[in-house]
């Protein structure tokens, strides 16, 4: 079945005028092209609340993933020290991404269901001076838990290190004030809340740390700073560039406009993610992040008690009829994901809860019939 939509942290459901965008062959050597990537580099600065004076924007072929190793190991040098605080799998990747590049660093870990302290890592910074740069992930996709990055940036702020902030699946659906807070690199990608497809990653720039990693780089095609000297001269891409992918953000950012803006966006967000928990709570499906620090993107639920099923029956079930939900990612419990991002509305959280209760209820009957029979 090919017409489902997702209720996945991304790829998510686009609009069809934002896959239509994709049906051109664009050339990229021309100017019309170079302007497209200079209008969604200027346009990304304003959706974070960042002058251009201070702040530039790179965008880097590639998955998300693409774009944070690109910041790791352009922007940390051989003589640095990076403080990875992780609370879930993307955390955990960064810390991958040390290993395979040789970066020093250490981690504070976090159980997936709480949130990291800013008073614990003002502590380590202090008890730390190696440490120049510090880096967490806002939305952690693995539990849909909201991390307080405002309290973090203050703490590392003031003890004057570089603050790296992975918002792969908040930014544009979360409103992040990246100059006032004095996050010096942050990274999202094409395919999450801006509603594009997947293909780049965008990293906004602190200009003056930017330029300071000149040099520093580990790898050719990552290299953060290389890849911006090019792009900051008339908007051309280092190497071949995505550019259906381009196309289609272009788009995707017009209609984000069109919709209101990240206020809107996220008010459309938000009000999907608390009817799903309402509508869960009600057939007595619990979260697995407490209310406080549930994020508006995803939500982990935990399985019903005495779930007689699999999640390749229930996955099944709901996609052949319509949606298509996400496997469970915390470690400890038996439980799985559904996504509120992309071109998803009320209607479509309503209509899932009720394929959702059938599920259940079927379920239930065919125990019945089993104990019976
Ligand atoms: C999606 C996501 C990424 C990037 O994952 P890719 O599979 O490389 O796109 C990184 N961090 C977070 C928090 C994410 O949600």
């Amino acid at each position: 079945m090919k017409n489902y939509k997702l209720l996945t942290p991304g790829p998510l459901t686009t609009t069809d005028t934002v896959k239509a965008e994709m049906l051109f062959d664009h050339c990229t050597w021309d100017d019309d092209y170079k302007q497209i990537t200079q209008q969604i580099r200027k346009k990304l600065l304003k959706l974070a609340h960042a002058s251009e004076d201070t702040y530039t924007t790179v965008l880097m072929q590639g998955s998300g993933s693409f774009g944070v190793e690109s910041v790791l190991t352009s922007v940390v040098g051989n003589t640095d020290k990076l403080l990875i605080i992780a609370n879930g799998a993307y955390g955990e990747r960064m810390t991958d991404i040390a290993e395979y590049a040789g970066i020093r660093y250490v981690t504070y870990r976090v159980h997936y269901n709480e949130i990291p302290s800013a008073q614990k890592v003002q502590q380590i910074l202090k008890a730390d001076p190696d440490i120049t740069h510090v880096t967490m992930v806002h939305s952690e996709t693995t539990s849909g838990i909201l991390n307080d990055i405002a309290a973090v940036a203050k703490v590392v702020k003031s003890a004057g290190r570089d603050f790296i902030v992975d918002a792969m699946s908040s930014f544009g659906g979360v409103d992040i004030p990246v100059e006032e807070l004095g996050i010096d690199f942050i990274i999202s990608s094409a395919n999450k809340c801006i509603q594009g497809v997947p293909g780049f990653s965008f990293i906004i720039c602190n200009r003056e740390k930017l330029k300071e990693s000149k040099g520093k780089a580990r790898s050719l095609s990552l290299d953060l700073y290389d890849q911006w000297e090019t792009m900051e001269k008339d908007g051309k891409w280092r190497f071949t560039s995505p550019t259906h992918v381009v196309l289609a953000f272009a788009k995707a950012m017009e209609e984000m406009e069109a919709e209101g803006g990240i206020e809107a966006r996220g008010a459309r967000y938000r009000a999907n993610n608390q009817l799903l928990i309402d509508k869960m709570s009600e057939m007595g499906i619990k979260t697995y992040i407490d209310g406080t620090h549930q994020g508006p993107i995803i939500t982990t639920f935990f399985y019903p008690e005495d779930a007689n099923f699999s999640f390749g029956e229930m996955y099944e079930y709901i996609k052949e009829r319509g949606y298509a939900i996400y496997p469970g990612k915390v470690t400890e419990a038996e439980t799985f994901r559904i996504g509120n991002i992309g071109e998803i509305y009320e209607e479509d959280i309503v209509k899932l809860c009720d394929i959702f209760k059938e599920f259940l209820e079927s379920k239930q009957a065919e125990e019945k019939m089993a104990r019976v029979g």
